[in-house]
């Protein structure tokens, strides 16, 4: 790993060497670029109804569902939504998309019909791909905006049904001239600050991140073609769409989808189609650790499990290595807007490395990290706590509509700042310490505090408030607000925790209310939320 390129200058990259990225190829293509060697083999199988989608019938069926969009008027630059838990047709809209040039950005469908709404205007989908039973989340926008809607399955009457796309004929689409800055996926986060924004992910950056962790002799993570790797992630989060299907088709290997995470049915279909590889969450980690049936089920085929998402506990992490002796545990670290992973455990490579627990991986290939003091912005060596920040063709274009915020996260050097706190210690691995950006996880879902202060301000009883993580050891973080009432108002905390649920999807409800005199801010009127944590940690209760 090569230190100090400038004078004063820390600069890391990984220690495995740089490799050749096809970084002129559409994502699509780069993807299927070995079908010849794996046409035949399971591609996708529905965990739900156990059919497998062979890698020939996937590009076929992406291809056909190209040309049925093409005939409903995507078109280039487009974007379609898709709103969906994890399902096959998910990645047929996501590749079939991508081979027209246009983007998809895909919502938890759990969110309410006015969050929805909101990510599908500021996207300005052309298209929503659904259920039935998510119908009424999408049907305000799609009638305001004169929008189709399809669904996976019986549609209501105003809605096509999926097989008007996967009946088109594959061959009846023009061929599309696609650049490798051309936006392909549209993933929203709040990023370091503010509301959630449209993070532009290119081609030239999803191929590059994709080969950064499975390309070359040594891959950083070494997936091969009879891994069959479960998809349980929702895939509507990039680091599903990335690490785990993205990943697994360039390796030609088998994706196992499953739309939701139930212990057990996870656990009976990890033992029926020998899952190999398992990409997972640090509430998964917990949840699988505390199982007492574990030793009911053959895990034995699982050879990696990868954590990520969200910090994870060093004691968590010795568990489900006790429990899983026979596979490698290691964490990746990644962001959105980073494309999104930034560092990966170098267990994972085809020549696995040592590495301690508590480490998120060491920078990924073909990339720079570097670690900056917050106050001066000077680089720091290593050992030494900073923002972590990232270099490379893999990180996201900026946010769409939105050059403001996007200058304010790529410096001009082309330098991604992660409003994570880290240090990378002698060995090259990096550790999160702490974090510096508003974001609230939980269970590895984003919560942008700045959503919620909007919606809590519209409250007639409420003068100001401020919404800040507090430690929860089932979800990671929970967000709590701290509320200065209107005066005189007598509002409760349940009357505040009601008013904010039916308004939001599960993760972003408030876990408890603080009521103070004035919001804390600074002269130029940011919340002060260090103090605010300060107080939740020092006991802080009405
Ligand atoms: P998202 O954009 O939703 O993927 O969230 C990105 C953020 O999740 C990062 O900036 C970190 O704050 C956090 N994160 C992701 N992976 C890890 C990890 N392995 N350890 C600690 N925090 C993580």
């Amino acid at each position: 790993m090569a230190i100090q390129a400038k004078e004063q200058e820390f600069i890391f990259r990984s220690k495995l060497p740089d490799i050749y990225i096809p970084k002129h190829l559409p994502i699509h293509s780069y993807c299927f670029e070995n079908i010849s060697k794996v046409g035949s083999r399971p591609c996708l199988i529905n965990g739900l109804t156990g059919k497998v989608y062979t890698y020939y019938d996937v590009e076929l069926t992406a291809r056909k569902v190209a040309s049925g969009l093409s005939k409903l008027g995507i078109q280039k630059g487009d974007v379609v939504m898709l709103l969906l838990p994890n399902s096959p047709e998910f990645a047929f809209v996501f590749l079939g998309a991508s081979y027209l040039g246009a983007m998809t950005t895909a919502a938890n469908p759990f969110c309410t019909a006015g969050e929805v709404s909101k990510q599908a205007k500021s996207a300005n989908a052309k298209i929503v791909v659904t259920q039935a039973c998510y119908y009424d989340r999408v049907k305000d926008y799609a009638n305001e905006n004169g929008v189709k809607i399809i669904c996976i399955d019986s549609p209501p009457e105003d809605c096509l049904h999926f097989s008007e796309l996967t009946k088109a004929d594959e061959n009846d689409v023009a061929e599309v001239d696609i650049s490798p800055d051309d936006v392909v996926a549209l993933p929203y986060s709040s990023g370091t600050t503010g509301l959630p924004k449209g993070v532009m992910l290119t081609h030239k950056g999803l191929v590059t991140s994709v080969a950064q962790q499975v390309d070359g002799e040594n891959p950083n993570l070494y997936y091969h073609s009879e891994d069959v790797i479960l998809c349980v992630l929702p895939l509507f989060h990039i680091y599903s769409l990335n690490s785990v299907f993205l990943c697994g088709l360039r390796a030609g290997a088998s994706i196992l989808i499953l739309p939701k995470f139930e212990i057990v049915s996870l656990l009976q279909l990890i033992q029926k189609h020998k899952v190999t590889v398992m990409p997972i969450v640090p509430p998964i980690v917990l949840a699988i650790t505390k199982f007492p049936d574990l030793d009911k089920y053959d895990l034995s085929s699982v050879k990696m499990l990868k954590s990520g998402g969200a910090p994870l506990g060093k004691e968590i992490e010795e568990t489900v290595k006790a429990k899983f002796p026979n596979a490698l545990f290691g964490q990746g670290y990644g962001m959105t807007e980073a494309g999104p992973v930034l560092a990966m455990c170098l267990a994972f490579a085809k020549e696995p490395m040592q590495v301690k627990s508590g480490a998120c991986g060491t920078v990924v290939r073909n990339a720079e990290m570097k670690i900056v003091d917050p106050e001066t912005g000077a680089s720091l060596a290593r050992n030494q706590p900073g923002e972590i920040c990232i270099r490379g063709d893999q990180i996201m274009k900026g946010y769409i509509n939105d050059p403001e915020a996007t200058a304010s996260t790529i410096d001009k050097e082309g330098w991604l700042h992660t409003g994570d706190i880290g240090l990378i210690d002698d060995d090259d691995e990096l550790f999160i310490v702490d974090r510096l950006k508003e974001l609230i996880k939980y269970k590895g879902f984003q919560v942008a505090p700045a959503e919620l202060e909007a919606l809590l301000l519209t409250h007639p009883n409420i003068s100001d408030a401020a919404v800040v993580p507090m430690k929860d050891d089932l979800a990671g973080e929970v967000p709590v607000a701290f509320v200065a009432r209107s005066n005189g108002s007598q509002v409760t905390e349940d009357e505040i925790k009601q008013f904010v649920s039916k308004q939001v999807v599960f993760y972003k409800r408030i876990s408890r209310v603080f009521f103070i005199d004035v919001v804390p801010k600074s002269p130029s009127g940011k919340i002060l939320r260090k103090e605010l944590r300060a107080k939740l940690a020092a006991g802080f209760s009405n």
